[in-house]
Formats: C-alpha cells, structure tokens, sequence
C-alpha cells in the first residue's frame, strides 16, 4: 500500500534478482515520493505547504515542484475543472469515510479557499506560496499518475527490461512482453463490477481511469463521489468514467481527473487537438466515447464483438450494458 491504494510492480529482467532488485527500486521511489506528496503524513512538503498558507512561501524539492507546475497546466487546459485548490471541499465532503453531506453555507464558506489565482508557484525559487489562510492543496487527482512515471524510471535504472508499474488505475507501462506482445490491459466497466468495458493493448504508454464508482457513496438513490466540480463544489455529474492514455502518466492521471469535470463533449474536443493523447469516456448515460486515435486499437470483450465488427471507423458510441441490437454509431 502506498498513497492510499495498492501498488502492483511486474518486471522482465535477466535474471530473478535483478526483477526483484528493480522491483524493490520501483516501490522505493513511489515511497519517497509519498513522503513529499501526502497530506495524510504531517511532515511531508504539500502537509507543510498547506499549514503554511496565507503565512509564508515554503522551499520544497523539485519533484513537489514539478507535480504543481504539471497539475497548473492540466488545469489551464482543462478550463478549470481541474483544480487542486479543492482541498478544503474533498474534506468537507471526505466522501472515504464521514459520508456527510455539507450544507450550501458550508460549501460557501469554503468557495474562496478554491481558489488557483492564490496559488503561488516560484520555479527560481523553488517555493510554492498559498496567499490565502485554511487553503490547501491536494495532488490526489494526479500524483499516482507521476509516481507511476518516476517508478518506471526507477525500474529502467536498475536494469529492468520492461514492465508495469500500477497503483490501482494508475499504470505505466514500458516495454514489451517477453513474447513480444504488448501489455494488456483492461477497463473497468463502471456499472458491473468485475466486468471489463475493452481492452486495449499498450506499448510505452501510461493509462488512469477516473471513475465515480470505486469511492462513492448513495442518499435518495443520488451518487456522491470523490470528484467534484470546482464551480458547485458538489460531485462531478456528467460522466461515470474517464479513461485517458498519454506517454507519461502525470498527463494521463491529471487529465482524467479535469475531462471527468468538463463533460464528454468538451473533454472529447480537447482529447482531439492533444497529439499523442487518447481517451476513453463513457459518459452519464452509459454511452462509450472513443477518441478517433483508438478506434482501431481497443478491443470489446467476446460478447460485444459477436455481431459487430470491432475494427470500424467512426466514432465508436453505444451503450456497453446493451445488447448490441441496440447500438448507434456517429
Ligand atoms: P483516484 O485514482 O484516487 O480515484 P482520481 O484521479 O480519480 O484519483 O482523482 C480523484 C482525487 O482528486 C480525489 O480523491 C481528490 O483528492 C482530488 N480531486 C477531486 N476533485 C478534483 C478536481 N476537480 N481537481 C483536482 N483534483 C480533484
Ligand atoms: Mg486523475
């Protein structure tokens, strides 16, 4: 277990030791990194970050710097709807464990804490400064994507041939199999659990999911997730999950998180004008969006495929819990 979920690392080396050695390296890089990123250990650099708000800028290392940069970025292109200012909401919510509802003067209250403006970001002086006092920042929706990247590095560094480095939806890939495949892997279906939505084969690539159905809770048969909308402060509504694949895993985790607030058709739009960015979206309807740089690459599992062919143009939309009669293609 490291940054609240469970981390899976496979390795082709030369020899066992050598997997184990690069295994063990992954896994202590992820470590370290949890060490600068968490809010949950009191002493990391966010943790001091954030208890320094409205009182004084805080030096902090390049990785720290780096995955607050990134997340700046993810929100820009995002419009916003990525935002890592929402610290304060997440909490009030802390949809984990209290199962609350806060109240709209609750989530009022809270508004001008949500604010990027007043997040200040020193790449010279490798500071980050948050201007106004309770804000706090909170990496949770990107930085299992760049531990991912930096455990992969790690891996390489020690000798490993290829591999996956994967904390839960989170997952790097380099490499190939040893028969020469590429690493498969499989997308949750966000409605039936255990059941995989399509497949997909990746090669030196990073996927992360975003989905509202793994931390959720449900009062008057209305879903409350962990993401939420930085303009309501209420859950994310218009879509149930969010798949994005990039060559790095900060871009791939970021971006899940953001298109998940921006909706289908927007998040879409912006998926088509990022070279070397694909996503998977399927969204409040149970429809399946499939961005026109996969289209030929995912896989449907067997019962889909009987009576349609899986490797056609054009926008791939239906609906995955159908029977396939039912399907329409735009
Ligand atoms: P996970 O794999 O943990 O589900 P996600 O990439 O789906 O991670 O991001 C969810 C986490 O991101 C939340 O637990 C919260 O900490 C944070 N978060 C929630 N809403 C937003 C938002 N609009 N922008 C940035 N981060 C968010
Ligand atoms: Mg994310």
């Amino acid at each position: 277990m490291h940054m609240g979920t469970l981390v899976t690392i496979t390795v082709v080396a030369w020899s066992e030791a050598d997997a184990q050695a690069a295994a063990t390296a992954g896994f202590a890089e992820i470590h370290r990194l949890e060490e600068l990123l968490s809010t949950w250990i009191p002493r990391s650099e966010l943790s001091r970050v954030n208890s320094s708000a409205g009182r004084m800028p805080v030096h902090v290392s390049p990785e720290t710097l780096t995955v607050v940069q990134r997340a700046m970025q993810v929100a820009e292109m995002t419009d916003r709807g990525f935002n890592i200012a929402i610290g304060p909401a997440v909490e009030a919510w802390n949809v984990t464990e209290g199962q609350r509802m806060p109240t709209e003067g609750e989530l009022d209250a809270l508004r001008p804490l949500v604010d990027l403006q007043a997040v200040q970001v020193d790449a010279r002086a490798q500071t980050i400064f948050l201007k106004k006092a309770g804000m706090r920042i909170d990496v949770g929706g990107i930085g299992k994507g760049y531990a991912a990247d930096r455990a992969v590095e790690a891996l390489r560094a020690a000798g490993a041939v290829s591999g996956v480095v994967a904390l839960s939806g989170d997952i790097k890939t380099f490499g190939r199999l040893p028969d020469g495949k590429m690493f498969p892997v499989g997308i949750q279906h966000p409605r039936e659990e255990g059941s995989v939505l399509v497949w997909i084969d990746l090669l030196d690539e990073a996927i992360s999911t975003a989905g509202d159905y793994e931390r959720y809770f449900e009062r008057d048969g209305v879903r409350y997730h962990h993401i939420l909308d930085p303009r309501t402060l209420q859950p994310a509504r218009s879509c149930q999950s969010v798949t994005v694949i990039a060559r790095e895993g900060v871009w791939a985790d970021g971006l899940d998180t953001g298109i998940f607030v921006m909706g289908p058709e927007r998040g879409m739009e912006l998926i088509e004008q990022l070279p070397d960015i694909e996503a998977i979206i399927v969204d409040a309807e149970g429809r399946l969006l499939v961005s026109s740089g996969l289209k030929r690459r995912i896989r449907l599992p067997e019962k889909l495929c009987r009576d349609r062919p899986c490797q056609e143009g054009g926008t791939v939309s239906w609906r995955p819990s159908d029977p396939v009669g039912n399907s329409s293609e735009s």
